[in-house]
């Protein structure tokens, strides 16, 4: 009936362990919808990796709502990736000094300090990503703010970098200078919260600035960077016969040919979108496909379902919790129950269950 990632539970979690391994002091991000798994799962596994004598000390979270989901399950500190804003709602006590909040703009951190101050904070510096963060100049009023401060520390300056490209680290040294030269007080070594940088940029940061931690944040990677130890898969739920000229569906449309008409397990409310995340879609691709009086050429587009081998297409848009597809006749049929494959980007699925083996 369901929409189920299935993960290989050994292998999975030999690959966790590989990443945590290769980036010592990893923090392990988990935020949205928990790039497929639940907030709630990757927190007890990156509790789980701690336990199992890794180096991570510290869970990213999105947004300041995530809170809840992981600080049962995850026991150390919780670093909220989304910048402080005067609007944040203040934080139960018994989380204050477990949280460390990321602050991108002068004026935000002299608010957080006056309503709390010794919260823990990290400055944002801004990227080429151009998102969040403060320029050298405002890093360096934020120094001068902290000595100020009889509590004033931060733990570190934070970058969010564009996808990795393997040519950051110009960037990363200037940006680190910046902040060399704000002379911020600091609580504990001074560290280096970073993204997406290659394994060779974060090895030769750390042979440069020997004085830092390197923490690297890292999701998609650790989580979904062993793709095959995941599957997706729907249920097939319903199979009829058609021919061609019969009538379907929500908005009376008629079948191009004759085939079958499957029901399937998936729908907006997993996420299912009406086109595959990759696949063929140039002009002169669509173009053959049109000459060839293909199926796409009367309206069907392409789905994310594999079945016999092929990727299918929708026979009409997705439905809330199922879809319709057309297959063609000349292809396998399968059975009511039987499962089917699905493409799907994890970060926008979600999925009803998750099964670890
Ligand atoms: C999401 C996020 C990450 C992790 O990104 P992945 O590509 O999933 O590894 C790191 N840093 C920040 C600020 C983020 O928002």
């Amino acid at each position: 009936m369901s929409l189920t990632l299935t993960v290989d539970g050994p292998r999975w979690r030999a690959h966790l362990e590989s990443v945590a391994d290769a980036h010592p002091g990893i923090v392990p991000v988990a935020k949205g919808n928990g790039y497929g798994f639940t907030l709630g799962r990757l927190a007890r596994k990156a509790q789980w990796l701690r336990d199992r004598g890794h180096d991570v000390t510290t869970l990213a979270v999105g947004t300041y709502d995530e809170i809840p989901e992981v600080a049962s399950r995850w026991h150390g500190d919780i670093l909220v990736l989304t910048p402080w804003r005067p609007f944040v709602d203040p934080l139960e006590p018994a989380l204050t000094k477990r949280v460390v909040h990321t602050v991108s703009r002068l004026s935000d951190l002299e608010q957080l300090l006056t309503l709390e101050p010794s919260a823990r904070v990290v400055l944002e510096r801004t990227t080429s990503m151009q998102r969040h963060g403060m320029s050298a100049r405002e890093l360096w009023e934020a120094g001068e703010l902290l000595r100020s401060l009889p509590d004033g520390r931060a733990e570190g300056v934070a970058l969010h970098l564009p996808l990795a490209q393997g040519n950051h680290l110009g960037e990363v040294s200037r940006l680190l200078n910046d902040y060399v030269a704000a002379a911020v007080p600091r609580r504990g070594p001074d560290t280096v919260w970073v993204s997406h940088l290659t394994d060779r940029e974060l090895t030769t940061l750390r042979e440069q600035y020997g004085d830092f931690v390197v923490r690297p944040r890292i999701g998609t990677q650790l989580w979904l960077g062993d793709r095959g130890a995941l599957r997706v898969t729907a249920t097939v739920l319903d199979v009829h016969p058609v021919e061609r000229g019969d009538i379907f569906g929500y908005r009376a449309r008629t079948a191009p040919k004759s085939g079958h008409l499957l029901v399937v397990s998936g729908g907006t409310a997993h996420g299912i979108g009406l086109e595959a995340p990759t696949g063929e879609s140039s002009i002169k691709a669509r173009a053959a496909t049109l000459a060839r009086g293909g199926l796409d050429a009367v309206g069907f587009v392409r789905s994310p379902y594999s079945i016999d081998g092929k990727q299918r297409l929708f026979a009409e848009p997705p439905h809330m919790q199922a879809s319709m597809l057309f297959l063609p006749s000349g292809a396998d049929v399968p059975a009511v129950g039987d499962p089917i494959d699905v493409r799907v980007r994890f970060t926008a699925t979600t999925f009803d269950r998750v099964v670890i083996t």
